[in-house]
């Protein structure tokens, strides 16, 4: 009903008196992490945490889609754009981090590079590993991510969260169903048609003593050792997930195997040969075949499309069923 122009006012003069600045036709390609996509109908930065609850029990009492988004970094947003409202969490104000002993409460707007450097001026780190991420600390445990074969999910106590009723309360790590690149919450906004799933507002973690001067050679290292495996450029990193294989099915070397999956580095690259492939303006990168690069001025239906033909054709080769890593957002 909103894309009628009339009622498309009357929800934007609604969502600015009750939050304020409120934007409407913002361009996805111009604010996005992969700078692709079209116009999300409105936008709103939310600042603390009043905001972020405030935009999302009003989106909810409009029965308005929206998406709480950190650092885009794991989102193809599509060419057509977003019908609805797009949160911005910048909830992430140093002194909301509270420590207490090892324990540490900390925004989830927050970006984890941030984070960790802040933690590291109070003599604590264990995430260090997290620093390359170029996403916030909400984002990063919806998408359970892990780095060096360590996982977020070790150092996380629990959540607070703006629950399905409205209400605020704290849910444990061991209920958030995080595994490889997997948990409750992703994808869970999608399946919902963007209208009540529960949005992470704070993340309780358990760190380690570690002097400053650490923390910053540790980060210092991870970099470095990104850099030279990771390429350049504008992507989402990882596009697809590794896949489990059958060892009495499959044969691959042992380099491109761990923890009983297939690098999809390798099955992309050597296996199916599409380092380098382009469409429009998205190539499949020289270095690491899994990464998919904006070029600039990159199309969501030319990701899309190379999305499908990686897929086909690891089908075809080793029929293997390529899961995407990185979230489509589609409304
Ligand atoms: C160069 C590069 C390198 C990367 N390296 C790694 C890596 O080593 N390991 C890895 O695991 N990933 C990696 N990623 C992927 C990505 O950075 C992570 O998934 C990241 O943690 C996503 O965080 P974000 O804030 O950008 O989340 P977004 O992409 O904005 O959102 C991801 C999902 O979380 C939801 N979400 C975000 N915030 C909240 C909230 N507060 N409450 C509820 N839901 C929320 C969104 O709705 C969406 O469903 C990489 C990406 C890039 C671009």
């Amino acid at each position: 009903m909103w894309w009628n122009k009339n009622k498309k006012d009357e929800f934007l003069m609604t969502l600015k008196q009750e939050l304020g600045e409120v934007e409407s036709d913002v361009s996805l390609a111009k604010i996005s992490y992969l700078k692709i996509g079209g116009l999300a109908q409105y936008y709103f930065g939310a600042k603390t945490k009043e905001d972020l609850i405030k935009s999302v029990r009003l989106a909810r009492k409009l029965d308005l889609p929206h998406l709480v988004i950190g650092a885009s970094s794991n989102l193809l947003f599509l060419d057509k754009g977003f019908q609805g409202l797009i949160i911005k969490n910048n909830y992430a104000a140093k002194d909301a981090i509270y420590i207490n002993g090892s324990e540490v409460i900390a925004p989830s707007g927050i970006i984890l590079l941030v984070l960790i450097k802040e933690l590291g001026q109070k003599g604590l780190g264990g995430i260090e590993f997290l620093a390359p991420i170029p996403g916030t600390l909400g984002g990063a445990i919806v998408s359970a991510v892990e780095a060096n074969k360590k996982e977020i999910k070790n150092f996380l106590v629990g959540v607070n969260v703006l629950d399905f009723n409205g209400e605020v309360k704290f849910v444990k790590k061991e209920k958030l169903g995080l595994k490889y690149r997997q948990s409750k919450l992703k994808g869970l906004a999608k399946a919902r048609n963007y209208l009540k799933y529960p949005v992470i507002l704070e993340a309780k973690l358990k760190l380690m003593p570690r002097s400053k001067e650490e923390v910053e050679r540790l980060v210092q290292s991870v970099f470095l050792m990104r850099q030279k495996s990771q390429p350049q450029g504008i992507s989402l990193g990882c596009t697809f997930k590794n896949p489990k294989i059958e060892f009495d099915k499959h044969s691959f070397p042992d380099e491109a195997i761990s923890n009983g999956r297939v690098s999809c580095g390798y099955l992309l690259d050597k296996g199916i040969n599409f380092k380098g492939k382009k469409i429009g303006r998205i190539q499949l990168s020289k270095i690491h075949a899994n990464f998919f690069i904006n070029l600039g001025g990159a199309k969501s239906d030319h990701y899309l499309k190379l999305v499908e033909e990686v897929k086909e054709k690891v089908k075809e080769k080793y029929n293997l069923d390529l899961k995407e890593e990185i979230e489509i957002i589609e409304n």
